[in-house]
């Protein structure tokens, strides 16, 4: 079949699904776990939700912005492949030592999480683009399956794992995360034949020769439309990563819960988003690809501006929710089932989009490193979501919400109004040879 992706991509798609599954079980029941009282069946830190919503903010922000340093490593040192496996250790590592009990292990626990992700997340999304040739037209597909990968690992990861935690006891499910990234690593080692020279770094004298030669103009006006994106990116996780932040604590506190006369456990809603884009990545997927037949390609950068609109809309539907909890009332799980709906749909726009821009705008020689920057920018993005979260515990959770929609639009709409500026700097680098 013409079609058919190379075997290296179903290695990387599956230790991802578990390096995610361990990541966002973690994270479903992170600020659930801090904010616990400390007496009771299943205790908990007894944090403030503003100090767990400001944890929350540098955990995020440290976790992802950590992906500079990793990709530097990938790029200078030790390739991206081999970058790969020390993150994934360093993770498995992390979530068992947050399953021993104690404060210190809680922040070691955390130290190595965030080395770890910091290692292993962009080098592997760096890996994927390097199964394709330049021009390949299967690598836009290719990051949509890797993406569905990851969240089929986010869906499974807070039913399971915050079910053990919420259920049965927080260590437990911490451990669970553990295992889950040892698995991912077992499906990593076993797989390493089918990557080949994937991810494998140039040998030191040409990258000596390379880093010595300028960029040319053309793959500096690539580099800044990059920058630019970036911006882009942090704006609109800002938004997003309300998530698992002040949307998860608000599920818990003020969304009507129970259906059946049973009530759902908070963190298994952080599954709905991923339950998402997996029903649905195919499907805008294709909504591309048949605009793209017709001769009307739509550029990376609209895809993201318009996600960024996308994604802000939903917020209308949390402030519908506050509106109705501000009468006494828990308000309709549906507001949030369409919040996270639409924060999706945007998110499809965006996030596979902008991981395979990135690999086809990116010099060769610093590929992993500008990953790497991606990821620090979504970091920064989700650092901003946790403190504006954290801002509503003072200005309130109607007018945040609201708050967030009228940004998202209006940037949104400013993009479009410069976006064919933006996409005259990528010189061509988006057309598709035959
Ligand atoms: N949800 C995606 C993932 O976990 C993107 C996260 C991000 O880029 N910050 O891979």
């Amino acid at each position: 079949m013409k079609n058919r992706h190379p075997k290296g991509l179903i290695v990387l798609f599956f230790t991802e699904m578990w390096e995610r599954f361990s990541f966002y079980g973690m994270r479903a029941i992170l600020v659930l776990y801090l904010t616990q009282e400390t007496i009771g069946e299943n205790p908990g830190l007894g944090w403030t939700k503003a100090d767990a919503l400001s944890l929350y903010a540098w955990y995020m922000g440290l976790v992802y912005g950590m992906s500079i340093p990793g990709g530097i490593l990938a790029d200078r040192l030790l390739g991206q492949k081999k970058t790969v496996l020390v993150g994934g250790v360093l993770i498995a590592a992390g979530q068992l030592t947050l399953a021993v009990p104690g404060i210190e292990t809680f922040y070691a626990g955390l130290a190595l999480i965030i080395s770890g992700v910091g290692c292993l997340k962009p080098n592997i999304s760096t890996m994927v683009g390097g199964l394709y040739r330049e021009g390949d037209s299967r690598r836009d597909s290719g990051f949509v399956i890797f993406y569905i990968g990851i969240n089929i690992g986010a869906f499974a990861a807070p039913l399971a794992v915050g079910a053990v935690g919420e259920l049965y006891g927080w260590r437990y499910a911490f451990g669970m995360a553990g295992i889950g990234m040892l698995l991912g690593l077992a499906v990593y080692l076993w797989g390493q034949k089918h990557l080949k020279d994937v991810g494998l770094r140039t040998s030191p004298k040409a990258a000596e020769v390379d880093k010595k030669t300028p960029l040319t103009p053309v793959e500096r006006d690539r580099v800044i439309v990059l920058l630019i994106s970036f911006l882009i990116v942090v704006v609109f996780w800002a938004a997003y990563e309300q998530a698992g932040g002040l949307m998860n604590l608000y599920t818990k506190e003020k969304i009507n819960r129970v259906i059946f006369d049973w009530k759902i456990p908070t963190s298994w809603f952080q599954s709905v988003p991923a339950a998402f884009v997996i029903i649905l990545g195919g499907v805008v997927a294709a909504f591309w690809a048949r605009r793209s037949k017709k001769g009307k390609e739509n550029s990376s950068l609209f895809k993201m501006a318009l996600g960024i609109m996308i994604t802000g809309s939903g917020f209308l539907f949390m402030s519908g929710a506050a509106m109705q909890a501000e009468t006494g009332v828990k308000a309709m799980l549906i507001f949030l089932v369409m919040a996270y709906l639409l924060h999706v749909v945007g998110e499809l726009c965006l996030s596979p989009v902008a991981l395979s821009f990135i690999t086809k705008l990116a010099p060769a020689k610093y590929a992993a490193s500008m990953m790497g920057l991606y990821f620090a920018a979504t970091g920064l993005g989700g650092l901003a979501a946790g403190k504006v979260g954290e801002l509503a515990t003072r200005a309130g959770e109607f007018e945040v919400f609201t708050g967030i929609f009228v940004f998202c639009a209006v940037f949104g709409l400013l993009l479009l109004v410069f976006f064919k500026k933006l996409k005259a700097l990528t010189h061509g680098a988006e057309e598709i040879k035959s």
